[in-house]
């Protein structure tokens, strides 16, 4: 579903490819940047004490094998919130060299303008990728725990309803996150992620011992995106496992805290 492309690694959605010839759609892995130590070595998040010169060339690295220019990418100030920002020209640039210059308290990100590519930073939480063609709606979105019991999801779909799009025509994404194979959560989660769901589906969890379980986030969107209207064949789900795949990926919890970040691209070429 998602294949490595050539130098530097980077995954991208091999069907929207074939479809959206001129769509970005992108995960960056760890592979194929400078930076070094836990960082090594294609970090992209400036917020996690890596070198920002360093950051800075791999997003470099990254945005030209996106055939795109850092100039035109804009970076979110992520706080596990479900506030979503449309963007556009306006703010390109914002967040790439600086972290205080990011959209601020913002998860989520959307624009219907070209050349403008929206980038948020991942290291277990899921990326949740969006498209409508005709009007040209792209979007992006972090869901940890937080951000998926907040729905934020279903957020991005009333959004884009709001903004003129036919609900039918959208596509979704739901990329490379931490697996329910190593994603173990306490009591509080699952009565969040209860609270948010339907009754009728609660598959998404189970117990292994007390108080302990098993999530999968990435189930838990796509029951949220149903549940916003989209129909299952609108919905594709990468199978990758964050912390299962260490030559891929940087991973939160498998590091234990101190690790890099991936970035989750979407844009349109010229
Ligand atoms: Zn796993």
């Amino acid at each position: 579903m998602m294949t490595k492309e050539h130098s530097p690694a980077f995954l991208s959605i091999d069907k929207w490819k074939s479809e959206f010839p001129s769509l970005v759609a992108a995960f960056s892995t760890k592979n194929g940047g400078v930076s070094q130590g836990s960082f090594r070595s294609l970090n992209v998040g400036l917020h996690v004490n890596d070198m920002d010169e360093s950051v800075i060339r791999n997003r470099e690295i990254l945005s030209e094998a996106c055939s795109s220019n850092l100039s035109q990418w804009v970076f979110a100030d992520q706080v596990h919130g479900s506030a979503i920002k449309r963007t556009g020209h306006f703010d390109r640039g914002k967040g790439t060299l600086s972290y205080q210059e990011a959209l601020p308290e913002t998860d989520g990100l959307w624009t219907m303008e070209r050349n403008v590519f929206l980038s948020l930073c991942f290291a277990d939480c899921v990326p949740i990728y969006f498209v409508e063609p005709q009007t040209q709606f792209i979007g992006i979105a972090h869901a940890g725990w937080k951000g998926t019991v907040q729905n934020i999801a279903g957020r991005m779909i009333n959004e884009a309803i709001e903004a003129g799009v036919a609900i039918g025509q959208i596509q979704a994404f739901i990329g490379p996150s931490i697996g329910d194979c190593c994603y173990v959560v306490d009591d509080i989660v699952i009565q969040e992620v209860k609270n948010c769901l339907s009754e009728m589906f609660h598959s998404s969890f189970s117990k292994q011992s007390k108080g302990q379980y098993t999530l999968d986030l990435k189930a838990v969107n796509e029951q949220l995106l149903l549940n916003a209207g989209l129909a299952k064949e609108q919905i594709a789900i990468s199978s990758y496992c964050t912390s299962c795949e260490e030559s891929l990926f940087f991973s939160h919890r498998k590091d234990k805290g101190k690790t890099g970040r991936m970035a989750a691209v979407i844009g349109w070429k010229e």
